[in-house]
């Protein structure tokens, strides 16, 4: 629980704790203050003020399983380490019996959701992953599909010459129930000119979103941290989704990514350190004070600084994920994936109450191997 008062050693600080206490929104010129602050405490204690306010001593974690149907791409985006041309022999792309197949490796009744994310492949149309997504939806009913990035999305309505907000429509007809909040990297221009520069741009992304939410599919939203981006670059992500979620109220959850740069094109880059990661999900929290939940994402913070940033602003460490590919491929030591047991320990460590929960945010209660969601 928290203190009464933080210590407040960085006296730039103290007007934003003001604002904080009265729960006013933050400034483009407070977020900047708050990056460029090495009070990590206070800035922490403050994230935790808000995130104690939003969700009491509550840590959420889920029991989901990631499903990449391919890693071919015909991007090449230099931030990444998980796309493939066609061509390249190591490149695969599963066949439709394969997806289904893979859905229920290992599967139980425990798994309350499949999250789904791939390449751009240059040949596997809409009707394909309509198909894919019925057919997961008819064989695992109960199961939540989490489905494809407004990356993904943009470049089907592309391939298709159909309309983003069609395609949304077909593929929520499909049985696709939300949106990952993958592909957003920063929205900067000059900087996706460099890292990912055949990806569709910072308003395209937003745009799709907001398309999403107006069809009544919510999403998550990221930011990828930690590369060549500059504060300022930060900030005006957060800002630009902050204003997005005025309008839509779309978004269920941040997740700050961490740039790896193993076997990416920018792998001169170093990794982000754990002052950055804990700083980034508390500066997160402060400035997007209209999105319920800020996750601290396990596989890439790794389960130790995912722990301590429960007490930084986090609210949800993820979940057991199993057989997470994108980010082990650009060099994540972190397992592959974590048992219920495990996210319980690391939450209850942290003098949190863990609750799972579904994608959205409803209780499950477990008896034995099966389970019901609480509405
Ligand atoms: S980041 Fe996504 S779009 Fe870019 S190359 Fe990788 S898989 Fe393709």
């Amino acid at each position: 629980m928290l203190t009464a008062q933080p210590i407040v050693e960085d006296q730039r600080l103290k007007p934003i704790l003001a604002k904080v206490r009265e729960g006013q929104r933050l400034s483009f010129d407070d977020g900047l203050t708050l990056y460029r602050s090495n009070d990590l405490l206070t800035v922490g204690w403050m994230a935790n003020l808000v995130r104690e306010r939003l969700h009491g001593n509550t840590t959420y974690f889920n029991v989901n399983r990631h499903i990449n149907p391919t890693d071919v791409c015909v991007a090449s985006c230099r931030l990444c380490a998980f796309g493939k041309h066609a061509k390249d022999p190591s490149a695969y792309t599963m066949s439709l019996e394969q997806v289904w197949e893979r859905a229920g490796h290992g599967y139980t009744e425990a798994v309350t959701e499949f999250h789904i994310v791939g390449g751009l492949h240059p040949e596997l149309t809409l009707d394909w992953f309509c198909q894919m997504i019925a057919g997961l939806k008819e064989r695992y009913p109960r199961v939540h599909l989490k489905a494809f990035t407004m990356v993904e999305v943009a470049y089907l309505a592309k391939r298709t010459k159909i309309s983003i907000r069609e395609t949304l429509e077909r593929l929520k007809a499909a049985g696709v129930d939300s949106l990952p909040g993958g592909g957003a990297e920063v929205f900067s221009e000059s900087i996706r000119r460099i890292i990912c520069d055949h990806k569709i741009d910072g308003n395209e992304w937003l745009e799709t979103a907001r398309i999403a939410h107006e069809i009544g599919l919510k999403s998550n939203c990221t930011m990828l941290y930690g590369h060549i981006e500059t504060e300022e670059d930060r900030v005006d992500h957060l800002v630009k989704l902050r204003e997005v979620q005025d309008q839509t109220n779309g978004f269920v959850t941040f997740i700050p990514l961490a740039f790896h740069p193993d076997n990416t094109a920018l792998h001169h880059l170093p990794k982000t350190s754990g002052f950055d990661d804990i700083r980034q999900i508390a500066v997160s929290r402060l400035m997007l004070d209209n999105i319920p939940h800020i996750k601290a994402y396990w596989i890439m913070m790794t389960p130790a600084v995912a722990q301590i940033a429960q007490r930084f602003g986090a609210n949800d460490i993820d979940g057991t994920v199993v057989e997470e590919k994108i980010y082990h491929d650009a060099g994540a030591t972190t397992s592959q994936g974590l048992r219920r047991q495990d996210l319980l320990r690391l939450i209850r460590e942290a003098g949190r109450e863990p609750m799972e929960r579904d994608t959205a945010y409803r209780p499950v209660q477990r008896q034995e191997s099966a389970f019901t969601v609480l509405v």
